[in-house]
């Protein structure tokens, strides 16, 4: 029967209980247990689609279209399981959920609380959807006492109560601070966090101690004392060079043996860490560097591209080279002069996805320096949309080539697909039907045999990730080509533009879709390695 892990965290947030949830899911998957990984996300928002990036991070999309937290990237990127719609919960799902049942009558006339009501949806949602598997991992997100998260602690207390002890294991994530001027490690939030979490009915069984260096037996000691844990369940998770060594980090501590011996299973289980440990070397010896600007709107923040930073990131890997991102804010480069002194400097050039017309004319500016330079350009879907509009806007007579996105405009290249009208060029400005309208999760795309994305990929079809409202407006296919795009990727029913490149210049790519999504340490996305390959050739020119 599947087991139940439940990771909380406490003190404060930010600890990495993604990276803790992904890096646990990996060893036990390497150990060939079969895992799932979901994340149940205390806010009211209905999925994180309409959350801004710069606030909540990178929205991530699942194969089968779900617009999800950015820690399902994580959990994909660590073990190569798929995530799907049903891996992430919001409180506004749950609510919304009950809400509709309480419409119909399905309570029959009971008051609707949120205990039983909202907790039993919350448990429904744990256990939905499963396939025999060894263990499903569940991140609560949030930090324990806050308000939002109590249905949800509450619902993991239940499940504990339910399935037993031998089925579920719960994981509490701290901080242990060093107090530079007292030179010492302080355990009291650790032990105030487990103090909350007994209030609400968890006694965690593993405590996760998140700290700037190790620290030593004695703090180890008193937390094992104070918090009522084993002091083998008290396990150190130090600051890493990078969020990849967290798997080999738990491991060495014993995390499985302690897990194991839970769960009463055989701890002498097999694990082989050869594809950690060599990931890792090569991390270790990077032989070259290349930089790559990334022009987009919302650089104040990495989290806002965090798959597009760790795509860079496994494809530097893979070309031995360390990659150096320079966050370019596109509305510091509107002038074009002051964009090509600070292009020029970079071996690469990124625009990546992105809404509205803020901050356009920046990203056209480093598209039209790329081409001048001669510097790899990779545009991903906006930035795909963007280059056809810079290419088009040089013909004579396109000079206001648009994306209805922009608003009212006489040539809609770019445009939602129930604007375009039977010539495909007729154009009537429609902005009433924004929500819903989203192209979301993996298409198909034929190849253009011959074509540089059909040798990166070796491959004539392919399935890749998308989110975006408007596509290329086929009925200008002929004037996009003209401009110099070649159309390379197509989808199968031919009315769609995945993919555009240039012959005219040595390495310029645009994807309608995001294959940062599918980049894993194992399994480097072609674009990104081909990408990354390209630069080194800049580099060294
Ligand atoms: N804003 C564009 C669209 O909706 C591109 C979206 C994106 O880059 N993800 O089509």
């Amino acid at each position: 029967m599947t087991k139940f892990i439940f990771i909380t965290g406490g003190v404060v947030s930010s600890l990495g209980k993604g990276i803790v949830s992904s890096s646990i899911a990996s060893l036990l998957a390497l150990c060939k247990y079969k895992v799932r990984i979901r994340k149940l996300d205390p806010y009211l928002n209905i999925d994180p689609g309409t959350m801004n990036p710069s606030q909540h991070g990178e929205v991530f999309v699942t194969d089968d279209g779900a617009e999800t937290d950015m820690d399902l990237g994580h959990y994909e990127r660590f073990t190569g399981i798929i995530s799907k719609k049903s891996d992430n919960i919001t409180t506004g799902k749950i609510y919304s959920e009950v809400l509709k049942k309480e419409r119909k009558g399905d309570y029959l006339g009971s008051t609707v609380q949120v205990i039983p009501h909202v907790t039993d949806e919350i448990k429904k949602f744990i256990k939905r959807d499963l396939n025999k598997e060894d263990f499903v991992i569940c991140e609560i997100g949030g930090t324990v006492g806050d308000i939002e998260s109590l249905p949800f602690l509450e619902a993991i207390r239940q499940l504990r109560n339910e399935l037993g002890k031998s089925k579920t294991l719960f994981i509490h994530l701290t901080l242990v601070p060093f107090l530079s001027s007292a030179h010492e490690f302080k355990t009291k939030p650790t032990q105030h966090s487990v103090k909350e979490l007994l209030g609400l009915g968890i006694q965690p069984d593993l405590l996760l101690c998140r700290t700037e260096r190790k620290f030593d037996k004695e703090a180890k000691s008193k937390i094992s004392l104070f918090c009522n844990i084993s002091l083998d369940s008290v396990i150190l998770v130090e600051n890493a060079l990078t969020i990849y060594e967290v798997p080999l980090m738990l491991n060495k501590q014993g995390l499985l043996k302690e897990l194991f011996n839970h769960f009463n299973l055989p701890s002498k289980k097999k694990i082989n860490l050869k594809l950690w440990e060599d990931f890792l070397k090569k991390y270790y010896q990077l032989k070259r560097t290349v930089s790559v600007a990334i022009v987009g709107k919302y650089t104040n923040l990495s989290e806002s591209y965090k798959s597009l930073n760790e795509a860079l990131f496994h494809s530097g890997i893979y070309n031995n080279t360390k990659v150096e991102i320079k966050w370019v804010d596109s509305k510091k480069i509107e002038n074009l002069k002051d964009c090509e002194v600070i292009l020029k400097e970079c071996n690469g050039i990124l625009v990546p996805g992105g809404f509205g017309k803020d901050g356009t004319l920046g990203k056209i500016n480093a598209i039209k320096i790329s081409k001048k330079l001669k510097i790899p350009f990779l545009g991903i879907c906006f930035g795909m949309q963007l280059a056809i509009l810079e290419s088009i806007s040089n013909l004579k007579g396109y000079k206001n080539a648009s994306s209805t996105e922009f608003g009212k405009t006489s040539f809609p290249v770019i445009s939602m697909i129930h604007e375009w009208k039977k010539n495909k060029k007729t154009f009537i400005h429609d902005t009433s039907n924004l929500g819903g309208s989203m192209r979301l999760g993996s298409y198909t795309a034929l190849l253009k045999k011959g074509s540089m994305v059909n040798s990166i990929y070796k491959k004539n079809k392919i399935n890749e990730r998308h989110r975006h409202r408007y596509e290329v407006n086929y009925g200008y296919k002929n004037e996009i080509e003209m401009s110099g795009v070649v159309l390379s990727g197509i989808s199968p029913d031919g009315n769609l533009v995945e993919i555009i490149e240039r012959n005219d210049h040595p390495w310029f790519l645009g994807v309608q879709f995001h294959p940062e999504l599918k980049s894993t340490p194992f399994k480097p996305h072609p674009i990104f390695n081909s990408f990354i390959k390209a630069l080194l050739n800049k580099e060294t020119k």
